[in-house]
């Protein structure tokens, strides 16, 4: 096989290294009579985790997460085998995910336990109580540029909220997928809490199809526009994280080294396979000639190759490697210039880091996804230009600002879920901040409060605890009672102000 390239043999799903094409592992492919039966599993595996109540399904995710943590060397090497990816990044995808589990675990009761909620004056007969309750059984379906850090943004917050799990890994990286359901089926071995099914993307159709109570899907987005159609024939809820095409702006007041340092690892970093990459970097004018000095050079200095040692690693997906070239020809087709890479970027596995400058705003290496490590750089005569092209593109899942007086206030303006201030990826690293898109980059939230509840609904009950005053809901009502309730409503809501 094309190293990296995964396939079906003899009824097994194979998945290789992108790096040399060695077989990494293989799993029989579920069949749909497979997925049906894990669901239905899963859906009584999910009513012993519900009661199993929040303290008990925190310490099992704590420990799940200890485990993880103590046996990272093992999943990191697993990581690098089957995604490419070099041993650094692996290993800080782990520390990133292994905050987020404790996060859920930790967070889980008082995001979604019971509480009251305040009454009406005009109906202080009725208390008001809130919980929320697990939807069942999620189906979570993930990509493999970031096979564990992605999935679980779904899984440990599905989990935490109380709900069982079917999870379909992608095609490429089946291997990391079941080396942390094996590891959670050590902590919870009672019941099939959480479960993995393995195909290609007829299998994640299936289980959008399976009954699921909901499905969270993360990847492209036009595949995330085949989850949602299947998944609307059932009415089934789903969330969908898609791609993106972030920018990075510096303003002519930041730090420019600091600037040019995070937009080359924002670029690059993972081989530049991040859903919040940096594509594009919009620079003031009168910071641009320093700021591309500083990248470039910079740049130069970075390793890449199929070691797991370099700063650029392979790239995971074959089909991906055109795509790259494809943008990066275009580009300079158009009249951009490239300041570092090329043409012959993209050899054998592995894209060399690319910076093109001069890239009109049509072509498809500013307008649509990349997913390598090549970056356009932009001169703008002010930040609100900056802004205007930032927001120019059908996507709008991450951002970066650099700006010493103005980084919130430009931030806000960026139309994305998520944007990281004199920094870059900052928000993902936060467990408390929820993640997630808008546009083409998806809806739903993953991550902190929001990610919780994300996999619960709200369960809503009313409950007397006095006599009406003010009858409302009943015949029994009289005219009296009306006009008390007339008066109470003048009084609270007729006054203008
Ligand atoms: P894909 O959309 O190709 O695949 C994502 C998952 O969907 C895979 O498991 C895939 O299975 C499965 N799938 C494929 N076809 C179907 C179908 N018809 N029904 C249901 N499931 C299906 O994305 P990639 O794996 O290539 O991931 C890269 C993309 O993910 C990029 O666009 C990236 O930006 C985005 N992404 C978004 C993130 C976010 O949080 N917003 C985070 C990480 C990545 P199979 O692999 O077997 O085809």
């Amino acid at each position: 096989m094309v190293p990296g390239a995964s396939g079906i043999v003899d009824g097994h799903l194979v998945s290789t290294s992108p790096a040399t094409g060695e077989e990494v592992a293989r799993f029989p492919v579920a069949a749909p009579a497979d997925v049906a039966a894990a669901v239905e599993r899963a859906r009584a595996a999910g009513l012993w985790w519900e009661q199993l109540g929040y303290a008990e399904r925190k310490r099992r995710l704590l420990r799940f997460r200890s485990l993880m943590t103590q046996r990272m060397g093992d999943l990191a090497a697993l990581m690098v085998a089957e995604g490419g990816k070099p041993r650094i990044d692996a290993t800080m995808e782990i520390f990133v995910t292994v905050e987020h589990i404790a996060w859920a675990a930790k967070h889980a009761r008082k995001v979604l336990g019971p509480r009251r909620v305040g009454g009406s004056l005009l109906q202080p007969e009725y208390a008001g109580r809130l919980e929320y309750r697990p939807y069942g059984v999620v189906g979570v379906i993930g990509p493999w540029n970031y096979p564990l850090f992605t999935p679980m943004g779904s899984i440990a917050y599905a989990l935490a909220a109380g709900n069982a799990v079917v999870f379909k890994p992608s095609e490429y990286t089946p291997a990391v997928g079941q080396w942390y359901v094996d590891l959670f089926q050590e902590v919870v071995p009672e019941h099939p809490v959480l479960q993995i099914v393995h195909g290609l993307g007829d299998v994640g159709a299936t289980l959008c199809r399976s009954g699921v109570d909901k499905l969270a899907f993360t990847g492209s987005t036009a595949t995330g526009k085949k989850v949602m159609a299947a998944c609307a024939e059932s009415l089934t809820p789903v969330l969908v994280e898609c791609g993106g095409k972030d920018a990075l702006l510096v303003d002519a007041d930041a730090d420019v080294r600091a600037a040019a340092d995070a937009a080359l690892w924002g670029a690059m970093t993972n081989a530049g396979q991040s859903c919040v990459g940096i594509e594009r970097v919009y620079v003031h004018e009168k910071v641009y000639d320093q700021f591309l000095q500083v990248l470039v050079a910079d740049a130069e200095k970075l390793s890449y190759g199929e070691d797991p040692t370099k700063d650029i690693g392979p790239i995971t997906m074959p089909g991906q490697r055109e795509t790259i070239r494809r943008h990066i020809d275009a580009a300079l087709a158009d009249g951009g210039r490239a300041l570092l890479g090329g043409p012959d970027s993209v050899r054998g596995p592995v894209a060399r880091p690319t910076i093109l400058v001069d890239v009109p705003e049509s072509n498809p290496a500013v307008c649509e996804e990349t997913f390598g490590p090549t970056m356009t750089v932009a001169k703008v005569k002010s930040m609100d230009e900056a802004v205007a092209k930032a927001n120019a593109v059908p996507y709008g899942l991450g951002g970066a600002v650099f700006s010493k007086r103005h980084g919130v206030a430009l931030a806000r303006q960026l139309r994305a879920g998520m944007v990281a201030v004199n920094s870059t990826f900052a928000f993902a690293v936060l467990p408390a901040l929820p993640f997630g898109g808008v546009g083409q980059s998806g809806f739903g939230r993953i991550h902190g409060q929001d990610g919780l509840r994300e996999f619960a609904r709200a369960s809503s009950i009313a409950k007397r605890r006095l006599p009406s005053v003010v009858p409302l809901l009943t015949y029994r009502h009289t005219e009296k009672s009306v006009a008390l309730g007339e008066r109470i409503v003048r009084l609270m809501h007729g006054r203008s102000r």
